[in-house]
């Protein structure tokens, strides 16, 4: 991804080369910063009421109208599950508390350029509102989801494998790293039962 112009300032972006060879670098000759093109970070949330997650149905491009699980992009001065729960508000209503997230899944989606970090929480009423960026949202089973039209198939995978979660009440924290071959997830620690969640800020 070339990006022409310093994100920081808005100026025109000149190039160098740092070292024989090397490839030529992207700086800002107004501010000295040096762009590159990191990966965006999006933060999803998994929000269960009894074996029902709750779903999204995307009211703005890419992929208006259709359904998605809650989430976006991390914003600055954010912390991932203050991010996370921001994008929850923002497309469900649904208010939780960022220390009510538990940490579910991380891992990298290479051709896309992200890095993905997924929460999970439980909530005992299946009570959401479509914000500005949604057209409905709702509680679906793993047999009532709207598999057809699901905005990003890629992440089907995961989301199954919320759904099985769901089934057993075993919730792994998953590394789960997607590329264009597949899907491959290892669990790297056992979470808690909801039911000993913290709940305090
Ligand atoms: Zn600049």
């Amino acid at each position: 991804v070339n990006i022409h112009f310093c994100p920081e300032c808005g100026a025109a972006l000149a190039r160098e080369s740092t070292a024989q060879g090397a490839r030529p670098r992207a700086f800002c000759p107004r501010c000295r910063s040096r762009p590159r093109a990191y990966p965006m970070i999006v933060v999803t949330c998994f929000i269960a009421c009894g074996q029902r997650l709750l779903w999204m149905r995307r009211a703005l491009p890419p992929k208006a109208g259709y359904w998605a699980i809650p989430g976006g992009f991390l914003e600055r001065g954010e912390s991932l599950a203050e991010g996370a729960a921001r994008e929850l508000r923002e497309e469900t209503g649904v208010v939780l508390p960022p220390a009510r997230l538990q940490l579910y899944m991380v891992g990298t989606i290479t051709f896309i350029n992200q890095v993905y970090v997924a929460f999970r929480a439980q909530v005992d009423r299946d009570v959401a509102l479509p914000g500005a960026e949604s057209l409905e949202v709702g509680f679906f089973s793993r047999e009532e989801c709207p598999w057809g039209q699901v905005a990003y198939p890629e992440v089907n995978d995961a989301i199954e494998q919320a759904y099985r979660d769901l089934a057993t009440g075993q919730f792994e924290v998953w590394h789960a790293e997607m590329t264009e071959r597949g899907y491959q997830r290892r669990a790297v620690a056992t979470g808690q039962p909801p039911g000993v969640l913290p709940t305090r800020l």
